[in-house]
């Protein structure tokens, strides 16, 4: 017990001792010792009972009561509940504070945020944003059912798919001309959180870069075609001095040539959704292909070999699977020193299959592989260059790929040599009806 409340708890007792002597001693001078001594008793108990009641009253008021003065257990029991009283009205104003303060800047913020039960899917609170991006407005829509309200979007079966890691981008309810890209969080055990941010500025930009590029790809087409022309009418005969110049200039065209068309490739693919034709592609001859282009890079430095173990074809367009894995060939050729092997391997992989192509290169060391398909990344800039590459090849494999909703999986080790495998599902192998054997 804390020395104040001993203190006050012995001060009562006292006075209880003090009382009952006092009432004994004036009982006894007038004769009545018992009756008084019953009076005194029923008198402190009829007081305890009082400020019992007091206690109660402060356990009970809604206004806040001063605190208690002078001393004795029941003041110290009415001082302690008022300081508890007092610590918990603090509290509760700070905690109210922060909930202002939450809301507030959830409301400030410029996405739309909307809490919706995720038993009933009712909407349970929205910030002020909700309001001009997704039409809703308060109070009529607080309890409205999340799906029903913002009808138009297309939310039923991305919610019931619980597809809430990939944001969903859709057309506003409101303006058909701009793009809202969705975000679902379930953040607790019975509350969803729908996220909806105005992305129509942002694609707006991506489309400009798009174009940007594109454009400039395409302008420098022509100029190119024509100094690669009037270099290849030079005769290195007529002037032998000029000759490495000469030559120089050609293969720097060359590659000012491929860099246009890699890039010109990728802007097409970048344009599209979905694969404008789609075809069976027969993978033998494929394989086939490769095999020459691969011995023509090369020039008999390599050991290619090719292994058709999956014997089925796959169904996509052909030309961008060629272009997919030729560049993967030319990049192994590239990417391995004289006197190392390649291998082709068309594999099945689960109920997908996989084209793998093996080197024995340089390898690529593990915090580089992450960023190996973005546009002009490199991990040695003097190797690639030497090498003739324009930095686009696999950006273009990556892009290739995701039109077949395939994926591109990169295992190496550096010194030892890397995998390369296009893994295909299931939807993309036809089987075939003749085993072809590749030539
Ligand atoms: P590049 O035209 O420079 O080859 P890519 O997009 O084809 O561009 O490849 C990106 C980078 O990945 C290359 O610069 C190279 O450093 C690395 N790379 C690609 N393929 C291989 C490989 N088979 N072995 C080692 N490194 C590779």
């Amino acid at each position: 017990m804390p020395p104040r409340a001993r203190s006050a708890w012995f001060r009562t007792l006292g006075m209880l001792a003090v009382v009952l002597a006092a009432a004994v001693a004036v009982g006894v001078a007038i004769g009545y010792p018992w009756p008084v001594l019953a009076m005194a008793a029923l008198a402190v108990v009829a007081w305890h009972y009082w400020r019992l009641r007091r206690v109660l009253l402060r356990l009970t008021a809604r206004q806040r009561m001063p605190p208690p003065r002078g001393d004795g257990v029941w003041n110290e029991l009415d001082r302690l509940l008022h300081r508890t009283q007092t610590e918990m009205r603090g509290r509760k104003r700070r905690l109210l504070e922060m909930l202002r303060a939450y809301r507030a800047a959830a409301a400030a913020l410029p996405d739309a945020i909307v809490v919706a039960d995720r038993d009933t899917q009712r909407i349970v609170w929205f910030s002020e944003a909700a309001g001009p991006l997704l039409g809703l407005g308060y109070p009529e829509d607080i309890g409205a059912p999340l799906v029903a309200r913002l009808q138009p979007l297309p939310l039923a079966g991305w919610m019931a798919a619980g597809q809430h890691a990939e944001p969903l981008e859709v057309a506003s309810p409101l303006n058909p001309g701009a793009t809202l890209s969705l975000r679902l969080i379930p953040y607790s055990e019975s509350l969803w959180l729908l996220v909806a941010r105005d992305v129509s500025r942002l694609l707006q930009l991506e489309q400009m870069r798009r174009d940007f590029v594109a454009n400039v790809s395409h302008e420098l087409r022509t100029p190119l075609t024509v100094v690669h022309g009037y270099l290849d009418m030079l005769d290195p005969a007529d002037h032998p001095e000029w000759a490495p110049i000469v030559a120089e200039m050609q293969r720097q065209s060359q590659r000012m040539t491929q860099l246009v068309e890699d890039l010109l490739t990728l802007s097409r693919l970048e344009s599209q959704d979905s694969l404008p034709v789609e075809e069976p592609v027969a993978v033998a001859p494929m394989l086939g292909t490769l095999r020459r282009e691969a011995a023509a890079l090369s020039q008999g430095r390599h050991e290619v070999s090719i292994e058709d173990e999956a014997e089925v074809d796959l169904f996509g367009s052909n030309k961008e699977l060629h272009s997919a894995f030729s560049n993967l060939v030319s990049n192994a050729v590239r990417y391995t020193p004289a006197g190392g092997t390649i291998k082709v391997r068309f594999r099945r992989e689960g109920r997908g299959v996989a084209l793998e192509v093996i080197d024995s290169g340089y390898g690529i060391p593990a915090s580089h592989l992450p960023r190996v398909t973005e546009r002009f990344y490199r991990v040695s800039n003097s190797r690639s260059r030497e090498s003739g590459g324009t930095g686009l090849g696999l950006a273009i494999v990556k892009h290739v790929l995701n039109l077949h909703q395939g994926r591109l999986e990169v295992s190496s080790e550096v010194g030892h040599g890397s995998t390369f495998a296009c893994v295909f599902g299931a939807e993309r192998v036809i089987e075939r009806e003749t085993s072809e054997v590749p030539t």
